[in-house]
């Protein structure tokens, strides 16, 4: 006499664990990283060699990077206000009286 969990099921066929070689339903088996359909308590998770770390670029630029605006370039003379003496305002400044 067939036992209930031995019987046929509709769309549950049978599947043969590849490692222990027992019978499990097909859906109940998991495809491990080596190709092998393994049972749950055979199921070996990949090792983690297998994935590694995601690396970023060193040095790589920023899109859409701007300058900021509170650093003055150096080499450069800022007036009281906190703007960059040029050219032109040297020339106004030694043309005052
Ligand atoms: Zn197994």
């Amino acid at each position: 006499m067939l036992q209930a969990r031995d019987s046929y099921i509709a769309g549950r066929p049978w599947g043969i664990c590849d490692r222990c070689g027992f019978k499990y339903r097909h859906d109940t088996l998991r495809k491990e990283w080596s190709g092998a359909l393994v049972c749950s308590a055979d199921y070996d998770p990949p090792p983690r060699d297998m994935y590694p770390p995601r690396l970023t670029v060193e040095g790589a630029p920023i899109p859409d990077a701007r300058p900021d605006p509170t650093v003055v370039p150096f080499g450069f003379i800022i007036d009281e206000y906190g703007l960059p003496i040029t050219d032109e305002n040297l020339a106004g400044i030694e043309d005052a009286p």
